[in-house]
C-alpha cells in the first residue's frame, strides 16, 4: 500500500499528523492499470504514412514469400532458400549453410541485430517500433481491414456505440473472420520456414502434416489475432519491454517525434480574435488532428511519452493542417532534444514564457533563420559512428570466416578408458572416435592416413583389413561420417612414451585436407 503525502502538515502535541488520503484502501482499490479506453485512430495521409505503407508491404512480402524462394543446392540438399532444418540440424540461408557446431554465426547475427537496434534507436529513436516491429505492421494490417469494413474513425465509433443490429453483427463477423484468416496465414507462413514449403502445404491441406505444425498454426493464429486485433496499443504500453529499454539508449542527439511548442504555443482555436486583442498566438490551432490519428491514443503536445512509438502519423496530420493554414510545416517534427532546447531558449529569451515574436519574422510570418532545423548533421556523432563501426567489423569478420571456412572437417576423440589395449603378440592398440564432416552438397572420396607415427597400421571397427597406407573413405553429401578407428603399433616399433601424431583426412581430387593432432598411448611398463 502506498500513501500520498500532502504539502499540508498538521502538528499535534503528541505526534505529527499528515493531511493525506490512502491511495489504495479496502473500499477503493486501484486497478492494475487504468481501464482501457478504446482508440479509433483516424486514417492519416502524408509522407510518413506513405513510407509506413511501403515498409509494411516490404516486411509482409518478405515474411510471406521467403519460404517459397527456391535455391538450387543440387540433388542432395533442400532447394529452399531459407530453411531451418531441425531434423538434420541445419540452417540454410541462400548460399550459406550453418551446421550445429557453427552456431556462433547465428550468435553473431543476433549480436549484429542487437547492435543494429542500438544504432537505430540512438540515432532515429524508436523507428523500429513505429515502422518495422511486427506488432506495428500487423496492427496496421488489421486496421486496414477494420477501416475497409467499418469505415473511418467516426463511423467506427458510431458503430461501436450503437446497439446490436444485423448490420453491426455482419460487419463484426466479417472483420473478425478476416482477422482470424490473417492469423491463420501468419501461423501458416511461419511453419514453412521449418520444412519444404510446397510439401508441407500439401501435407497441411490433406491433413497429413505432423501435429506440431497444426499446433504452431493454432498458437500463432491466436497470438496474431489477440495482439494485432484485440490488444493493439496495450501490447506496446504494457507488455513490451522495449519502451523501457530505449529510454536508456536515447540521448539529446537522438531523433524523436517532437511537438515544437516554442512555435506552437500559446495555442488557440480563435487566433484572429486573440491577435485582435493583442495576445501572443502560436501556430497550434488546437484542432486535435494530431490526436485523432495517433494509434496509441496520446497527445504528443504533452511531451515525450513512453507510449509514443514514433510512427510520425501526427506529423503528417499536423503538416496537413499547417499547409491548409498557409504556415510552415513541422510544428510537429522529428527533432533532437538539443535542437529543441536551443529553439526553446530562443523563443523564451530571458523571460519565462514563450514569445512567438522571437521565432517569427513579423513581416513575412516565417520562422527566423536563428531557428535550428534538425537535419542529418544533428544525429551524426561519435556514439552512432562507434555502433556503426562495431556493426561493420562484426559483419566483415563473419563474412571472412564464412569465406575461409573449410567444407571438410575432422573431429577426433581418443578413448579414455582404456587408453590402450595390449595385444597377445605384444603390439599395442589405441582406439579413436573419428567424425568426418562433408559440408558440401556433393559426395566426396577422401583418404584417411596418419602422420608422425612410424610402424602404425589402421583399421576400422566395422571390418576391413589392417593397412599401413591411407584408407579410402566415401563421404555422403552434407553428412557426418562417424568412424571407429583402431591404430596398432607392433612390438618392434613401439615407442617408449606416448607419441603425438596427426590423423589426416584428404580429398585427392581437390587437394583439400584437414588434420587433427592426437596421442598414441603406451603401457607404463613398456616405457
Ligand atoms: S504521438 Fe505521434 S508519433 Fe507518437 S505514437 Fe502518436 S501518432 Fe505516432
Ligand atoms: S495537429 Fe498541429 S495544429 Fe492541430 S492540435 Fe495538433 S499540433 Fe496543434
Amino acid at each position: 500500500m502506498t500513501t500520498q503525502n500532502s504539502d499540508t502538515l498538521a502538528d499535534t502535541p503528541d505526534a505529527q499528523t499528515y493531511d493525506v488520503e490512502a491511495v489504495n484502501s479496502a473500499t477503493r482499490r486501484q486497478p492494475l492499470y487504468a481501464p482501457r479506453k478504446k482508440i479509433f485512430p483516424r486514417r492519416a495521409s502524408g509522407q510518413f504514412r506513405r513510407f509506413k505503407w511501403l515498409v509494411m508491404l516490404v516486411t509482409l512480402t518478405i515474411y510471406y514469400v521467403t519460404p517459397w524462394i527456391r535455391w538450387d543446392r543440387g540433388p542432395f540438399a533442400p532447394d529452399q532458400a531459407v530453411l531451418v532444418d531441425l531434423a538434420n540440424k541445419r540452417f540454410y540461408f541462400f548460399f550459406i549453410e550453418i551446421w550445429p557446431q557453427e552456431f556462433y554465426y547465428v550468435a553473431g547475427m543476433l549480436v549484429m541485430a542487437g547492435i543494429g537496434l542500438f544504432l537505430v534507436t540512438s540515432t532515429v529513436g524508436r523507428a523500429w517500433c513505429g515502422y518495422a516491429c511486427p506488432q506495428t505492421v500487423w496492427v496496421d494490417l488489421y486496421l486496414v481491414v477494420e477501416r475497409a469494413i467499418e469505415g473511418d474513425r467516426n463511423a467506427r465509433m458510431k458503430l461501436d456505440a450503437g446497439p446490436w443490429s444485423a448490420n453491426k453483427l455482419m460487419k463484426r463477423v466479417a472483420k473478425h473472420g478476416i482477422w482470424l484468416l490473417i492469423g491463420v496465414l501468419t501461423g501458416g507462413a511461419w511453419i514453412f520456414y521449418f520444412a519444404d514449403a510446397p510439401t508441407l502445404l500439401h501435407d497441411v491441406v490433406t491433413l497429413h502434416a505432423p501435429f506440431v505444425a497444426y499446433a504452431t498454426i493454432a498458437l500463432l493464429t491466436a497470438t496474431t489475432y489477440t495482439f494485432g486485433g484485440l490488444l493493439r496499443e496495450q501490447v506496446c504500453t504494457y507488455m513490451c519491454p522495449w519502451p523501457r529499454i530505449q529510454g536508456a539508449m536515447l540521448d539529446e542527439h537522438s531523433l524523436t517525434v517532437t511537438y515544437n511548442d516554442w512555435r506552437g504555443e500559446p495555442r488557440t482555436r480563435h487566433a484572429k480574435k486573440a491577435i485582435a486583442e493583442g495576445k501572443p498566438v502560436g501556430d497550434c490551432v488546437d484542432c486535435n488532428a494530431c490526436v485523432v490519428v495517433c494509434p496509441m491514443g496520446i497527445d504528443i503536445r504533452d511531451g515525450q511519452q513512453l507510449e509514443c512509438i514514433t510512427c510520425a502519423l501526427c506529423i503528417d496530420a499536423c503538416d496537413d493542417v499547417m499547409t491548409r493554414l498557409g504556415k510552415e510545416r513541422g510544428l510537429i517534427s522529428y527533432a533532437t532534444l538539443n535542437d529543441y532546447n536551443r529553439n526553446m531558449a530562443l523563443a523564451m529569451g530571458t523571460g519565462k514564457v514563450i514569445q512567438p515574436s522571437r521565432v517569427r519574422d513579423q513581416l513575412t510570418g516565417r520562422l527566423v533563420d536563428a531557428v535550428k532545423r534538425t537535419d542529418w548533421r544533428s544525429i551524426v556523432r561519435p556514439r552512432s559512428l562507434v555502433y556503426l563501426l562495431v556493426l561493420v567489423l562484426i559483419g566483415l569478420g563473419m563474412l571472412t570466416a564464412l569465406a575461409l571456412r573449410s567444407p571438410l572437417s575432422l573431429n577426433v576423440l581418443h578413448d579414455r578408458n582404456p587408453l590402450y589395449v595390449e595385444l597377445r603378440d605384444g603390439a599395442v592398440r589405441n582406439g579413436y572416435d573419428v567424425k568426418v564432416l562433408n559440408m558440401t552438397p556433393q559426395p566426396r572420396q577422401v583418404v584417411l592416413r596418419l602422420e608422425g607415427l612410424p610402424g602404425a597400421t589402421l583399421s576400422f571397427a566395422d571390418g576391413g583389413s589392417e593397412t599401413a597406407g591411407p584408407i579410402p573413405v566415401t563421404l555422403e553429401p552434407d553428412k557426418v561420417l562417424p568412424l571407429r578407428l583402431y591404430i596398432r603399433v607392433g612390438h618392434e616399433a613401439l615407442p617408449s612414451s606416448p607419441v603425438p601424431f596427426r590423423i589426416v583426412v584428404e580429398d585427392p581430387a581437390t587437394g583439400l585436407d584437414r588434420s587433427v593432432e592426437s596421442t598414441f598411448e603406451v603401457p607404463e611398463q613398456r616405457r
